[in-house]
């Protein structure tokens, strides 16, 4: 069975062939500047040359018939036509408290994509477009949406149930929802497979750590608390995003530098985080490498990453009554052996340790805790792609 899975943002269109017998990548590829002048796919095919075409694209639909002829194409694609396509699974965010686990996309799934563009303003819109581009492109074909906030679907309304005047859930659906829940899903359930923990009852800590970050707790798989909230501001010091503040904060700043709730947001999700605390950049390579020749700023902004993360961690195994495994994930959490270690480091009074031979690793999956430790330290790759295909598959 091959799924073709997509990712559709507002002007970029990324996807993905996946073979799923052998959960091989037959083809990635990616669409930007999609409804700009100059739109550009670039794709790669197992043992083909890369395909590069630049040429106007008007809206999504444009965008995916012009995939499916790279798709199908005898010099640069992989199938030789597009019935070899059994199913697309669409990453949409925000499902609200309406889907719990992925569905086959139907006319009742749209509206709920649609009810929910307030909760998702970004992508809501550029998902659903991608959805109706299929439609039109390649008629007939099952869709699945796969939803970004199914994961923190199965918390408890304690966990996820702001401590604000209670009609504003009723009215608006405010709450905790959580993001990266694709990644979360898989890296959780990846964790007990590798690691031969007991499925129903393993305690998992995910770690995603990138330019977005986030953690999570799950017993069994199930989500029990996530950091991110009603938006992804919420939670660890991210890239650009400050995380938890108090939020008098806003009216503090909107009051000082004259300026709108809605800029003051913006502020918080574009220029905080270890960008605005270091003033240098939101990636930790170059922040390593400024810290290491004495800038204090950037020493204080990983300070901070780390020590965010570790209160993280601790409340996880609190709320859980303990971990039998804590994950790292993502761009930081897949390379950064540094951060890795720091943030592990405080938890021997748990007997929870890092084997720094183990934990010289980047990007496969490992375990990097002591022999002695009493709690796994895993690194999972993430695989969102390969996790959608998954449960397109399970739907077909
Ligand atoms: P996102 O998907 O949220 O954009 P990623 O998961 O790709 O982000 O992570 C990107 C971040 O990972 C970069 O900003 C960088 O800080 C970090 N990163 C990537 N590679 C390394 C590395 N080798 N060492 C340290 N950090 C890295």
């Amino acid at each position: 069975m091959n799924i073709l899975v997509i990712n559709a943002g507002s002007s970029s269109l990324k996807y993905q062939l996946i073979e799923m017998d052998k959960s091989e990548v037959l083809a990635k590829g990616i669409v930007e500047r999609i409804g700009l002048e100059n739109t550009k796919i670039t794709q790669n095919c197992e043992g083909k040359p890369t395909f590069e075409l630049v040429r106007d694209m008007e809206d999504h639909s444009e965008a995916i018939a012009d995939v499916i002829k790279a798709l199908t194409s005898a010099e640069y694609g992989c199938i030789s036509s597009m019935n070899e396509i059994d199913a697309v699974g669409h990453r949409v965010l925000h499902a609200g408290m309406h889907y719990s686990a992925s569905t086959i996309i139907t006319e009742d799934v749209k509206r709920v994509i649609r009810d929910c563009f307030d909760l998702g303003p970004l992508h809501n819109p550029a998902n659903l477009i991608g959805i109706e581009a299929c439609e039109k492109v390649i008629p007939g074909i099952k869709q699945v949406a796969v939803f970004d906030t199914a994961f923190g679907q199965s918390m408890d309304k304690k966990a996820y149930t702001y401590a604000i005047p209670y009609e504003y859930y009723e009215k608006y659906f405010i709450r905790r929802y959580g993001f990266h829940g694709i990644s979360h899903m898989y890296v959780s359930n990846r964790t007990i497979q590798v690691a031969n923990l007991d499925k129903d009852n393993a305690k998992v800590i995910v770690c995603h750590l990138g330019n977005g970050s986030s953690i999570s707790a799950s017993i069994g798989g199930k989500c029990v608390d996530t950091s991110m909230g009603l938006t992804p501001l919420e939670g660890l010091v991210m890239g650009t995003r400050s995380g938890d503040i108090d939020p008098a904060v806003v009216q503090f700043i909107a009051n000082k530098e004259n300026r709108t709730v809605d800029e003051v947001l913006d502020i918080l999700n574009k220029k905080s985080g270890v960008l605005g605390i270091s003033d240098i950049s939101s990636d930790f390579r170059d922040l390593t490498n400024a810290a290491e020749e004495g800038n204090e700023r950037a020493r204080l902004a990983l300070d901070m990453f780390i020590y965010r993360a570790k209160k993280y961690i601790g409340s996880y195994i609190a709320i859980m009554g303990g971990v039998d495994a804590i994950v790292f994930t993502a761009g930081i959490g897949e390379n950064d052996k540094i951060m890795r270690k720091a943030i592990i480091d405080g938890f021997q009074f748990m007997n929870i340790e890092i084997d720094d031979v183990k934990n010289n690793i980047r990007g496969e999956e490992a375990i990097i805790s002591t022999d002695a430790s009493n709690t796994l330290v895993m690194v999972i790759p993430t695989n969102e792609e390969l996790k959608i295909a998954q449960e397109t598959q399970a739907l077909m």
